[in-house]
């Protein structure tokens, strides 16, 4: 059987009649940028968080860099970022002009909140938290510590779309919260999307004139502002996939729980579960010391596995200027050499879920296959 790490197809297909009337009423609307749909789906993903404001933009990275900018954050500025995270959240500082300080994951793959009070200094001018693979972080901890010294947060919400800490919903902690609408994640859009949400006007302000040239009033430039619009197609699709979120969310969670309740083998070990979050599984991750030899092994059987991530920030080429070596992140840099992401995704039938899991409970490490 053949298996992707995800297969975006179903999910259209799920709901093809709503996206299709959805994309036939933007092209006969004769509106597509900052129209009606936009606004729309605005208020409705702003209800949906429970946020007052949500602005879309063109990206998640937009939603974090002009989030970044909105703190007005540059040169000799420390934004606090975690070791494991995706590329994009440390790159929404560095384009800023401001130093990503890197902190270690917990046992959780999130910003550990021991680590983190360690790393702050009298520059740190912003913590910025990441709830990875759809679980949210500690925010308890890190809020309780951030308050402790005056420093705002912004969230990473790239991957937690609907996920909750203590009932309460991620991208509400911060001052603002990030979302992107990439069509993996798991509300997607049909191309790039994203989307800031915040309590304050200033802030919705502040981003609604930054990502359409930094005017309120069309040729009145008050900021020099980027162009980040969420256009309509999107908007409109996005409306549609908001509607499906819950139960796709749903699904997910039935599939993890089939994993978790079906996948036993001592070479892996199964993504721990915070019990004041929900998960929302974004993607299913397992750890493995074997992990690029289960991956071949996956591979060979026709599954389709995905590393997120395998090289940390600190080590990434781009990066080499911030003088960050292997060694200074160990947890980060062990996370990075075994974590796996398992297929997860919605539409995945029982028989496939049944086969990845057989898969696992099969596997044995095997060095001629490396
Ligand atoms: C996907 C992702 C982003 C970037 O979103 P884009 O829409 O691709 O720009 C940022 N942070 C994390 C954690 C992500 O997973």
């Amino acid at each position: 059987m053949k298996i992707d790490l995800s297969v975006l197809g179903r999910k259209f297909a799920r709901h093809r009649q709503e996206y299709e009337a959805a994309a036939l009423r933007v092209l006969r609307s004769g509106h597509y940028i900052l129209g009606d749909e936009g606004a729309a789906f605005e208020r409705e993903f702003a209800a949906y968080t429970g946020a007052r404001y949500a602005v879309g933009v063109n990206s998640g990275l937009d939603a974090l860099r002009l989030s970044v900018r909105t703190l007005r954050l540059g040169a000799g500025d420390e934004v606090i970022v975690p070791a494991n995270t995706y590329i994009a959240t440390a790159l929404a500082v560095t384009e800023n002009g401001a130093r990503p300080v890197f902190v270690e994951p917990d046992e959780y793959f999130n910003l550990s909140a021991e680590h983190l009070a360690a790393a702050i200094s009298p520059r740190t001018k912003a913590i910025l938290v990441v709830h990875l693979y759809g679980q949210a972080a500690d925010m308890a901890a890190i809020l309780e510590i951030a308050e402790a010294h005056g420093i705002p947060v912004l969230e990473d919400c790239a991957q937690s779309h609907g996920a909750h800490f203590g009932g309460r919903m991620t991208g509400r902690f911060g001052v603002m919260g990030c979302f992107s609408f990439y069509p993996t994640k798991n509300l997607g859009a049909f191309g790039d999307a994203g989307a800031v949400v915040t309590d304050s006007e200033e802030m919705a302000e502040t981003l609604r004139m930054m990502r359409n040239y930094g005017s309120k009033v069309k040729y009145q430039n008050e900021i020099a502002g980027v162009n980040s619009r969420l256009d309509e197609m999107q908007a409109a699709l996005l409306r549609v996939g908001l509607r499906h979120l819950a139960a796709d969310i749903e699904e997910r969670q039935r599939i993890a729980a089939a994993y978790r309740a079906h996948i036993v083998n001592p070479w892996l070990e199964l993504p721990k579960k915070r019990t004041a979050a929900e998960h929302t599984y974004h993607q299913f991750v397992v750890r493995s010391r074997h992990r690029d030899d289960f991956q071949q092994y996956l591979k060979e059987h026709g599954v389709t596995t995905l590393i997120h991530y395998p090289v940390p920030p600190h080590l990434a080429q781009c990066y080499r200027a911030l003088g960050g070596k292997a060694g200074d992140f160990p947890l980060a840099e062990k996370m990075a050499a075994e974590v796996l992401s398992l297929p997860m995704f919605n539409g995945m039938t029982q028989k496939e879920v049944q086969y990845v899991m057989d898969l696992c409970n099969d596997y044995q490490p095997d060095v001629r296959r490396a």
